[in-house]
């Protein structure tokens, strides 16, 4: 059981591509269904939440094609917009384009409908969490294709984790971190620090302004427990969740215990 101070944000799992949405994107349908393949954090959902209570996950309900709740709002912020991959993407993971250009109505429609009820649900989750329990920790969860993309401009001589520990200068405490990552490596991963992917989401009114939110961001080699190019699950992938789950809770155990 993870304890009732627990906020699990799960932004990328969703296929869901609007109607309403799709002829925004200039792929056919098997172009956009490879995109959606390469970008979903596929089962992600199923590998953190599982058996959670639905007051405390925070899920998008729509790919984060059509907007990334991951991303800030306003491109002016956000670094990713440089390569075409703001909230509202016009590029593909190749850094082809990906939909046709948007005039700001269309942009401000997309954030109405899909970016900001999001965040509303998470600053909902974290404030009530807040007035009953006095502090929240976040927990952004994600996974990560076993090669690297174009769009990440890594370096390719650079390899992989199992698991990658994402950190936020002000939410994460270096004890917070270190839990994840020994709970991790003491199951047997290999685990990184911020690489290939970085930070930890929290709501936008505690970011960077309130200590009793803290925030954390664990994201799964997708090789571990899926079968990269279709998505389909592997055979042993309740055995990961249940890994996962554990490594989870006894990272929060220890970092509860040592704080009080
Ligand atoms: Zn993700």
């Amino acid at each position: 059981m993870y304890p009732p101070w627990l906020v699990l944000h799960v932004p990328h799992d969703s296929l869901v591509v609007p109607d309403s949405v799709r002829s925004q994107f200039l792929l056919d349908d098997s172009e956009l269904k490879v995109e959606l393949d390469r970008m979903t954090d596929h089962h992600t959902l199923a590998l953190f939440a599982d058996q959670t209570s639905e007051a405390q996950v925070v899920r998008a309900p729509v790919s984060r094609l059509v907007v990334d709740v991951e991303r800030f709002a306003r491109d002016e912020d956000e670094p990713m917009a440089a390569r075409g991959m703001g909230a509202v993407y016009s590029l593909t993971c190749h850094l082809l384009p990906l939909r046709r250009p948007l005039v700001a109505e269309e942009r401000g429609k997309l954030m109405q409908d899909y970016y900001h009820p999001h965040h509303a649900h998470l600053e909902r989750a974290v404030d009530r969490t807040l007035e009953r329990h006095g502090r929240c920790l976040v927990l952004d969860c994600h996974s990560f294709p076993s090669k690297a993309l174009p769009y990440e401009l890594a370096d390719p001589a650079s390899t992989r984790p199992e698991i990658c520990i994402g950190s936020d200068d002000f939410h994460t405490s270096l004890l917070l971190a270190g839990a994840f990552a020994s709970a991790f490596e003491r199951a047997g991963s290999i685990v990184k620090l911020n690489d290939p992917f970085r930070g930890a989401l929290v709501p936008n009114s505690r970011f960077r302004s309130d200590k009793r939110v803290a925030a954390v961001m664990v994201e799964v080699n997708r090789q571990l427990y899926m079968y990269e190019p279709t998505g389909e699950r592997l055979p042993d992938f309740n055995r990961v969740v249940q890994k996962i789950r554990r490594c989870c809770g006894s990272a929060i155990a220890a970092c509860a215990s040592l704080q009080t």
